[in-house]
């Protein structure tokens, strides 16, 4: 169980959770969504800037939860900055796919930095409420992507 707990809290998520970035509403933020994990308590706001491209301009979030939600909405705003929002959802297939423990996930031709990142979240999968918490903010920016107001885990 400890061996467990430790894989899932990677220093790196505890360096995030701590010093999440990205923590404000970027300027010219033309898309937002709130997203919501009841189960866990966890509640962000994420902020696009997308130009006339459909390129990510600048992404930030507001709000709390848990250490592994704040983790993956700091990681998952850095990570969609620059990125097409097809680029972004295409990230975020792979990012559940990693979370949910689909090896057939495809990751050739990621970014390392990206792959990276997503993979010190892919601990989740041994714990599947965990994953919710992990998948949010993805869901949340998806959501703002799409033209929608709000997302939820349940
Ligand atoms: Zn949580």
């Amino acid at each position: 169980m400890f061996d467990d707990m430790r894989e899932l809290y990677q220093d790196v998520i505890l360096e995030h959770g701590k010093n999440p970035r990205n923590r404000c509403c970027p300027s010219g933020a033309n898309r937002q969504a709130l997203g919501q994990n009841p189960v866990c308590g966890d509640a962000f706001v994420i902020y696009l800037t997308v130009d006339d491209d459909n390129v990510v301009r600048d992404a930030g979030f507001k709000g709390d939860g848990c250490a592994i939600s704040m983790a993956s909405a700091s990681m998952m705003t850095e990570i969609v900055k620059g990125k097409t929002l097809e680029e972004a959802n295409k990230l975020f297939e792979t990012f559940q796919g990693l979370a949910t423990g689909n090896d057939d996930v495809e990751t050739e031709g990621l970014d390392e930095d990206d792959l990276d990142r997503m993979q010190a979240l892919s601990g989740v999968r041994q714990f599947p409420i965990r994953v919710k918490c992990a998948t949010l903010a993805w869901h949340t920016m998806q959501a703002a992507a799409d033209g929608k107001d709000k997302a939820t885990t349940e």
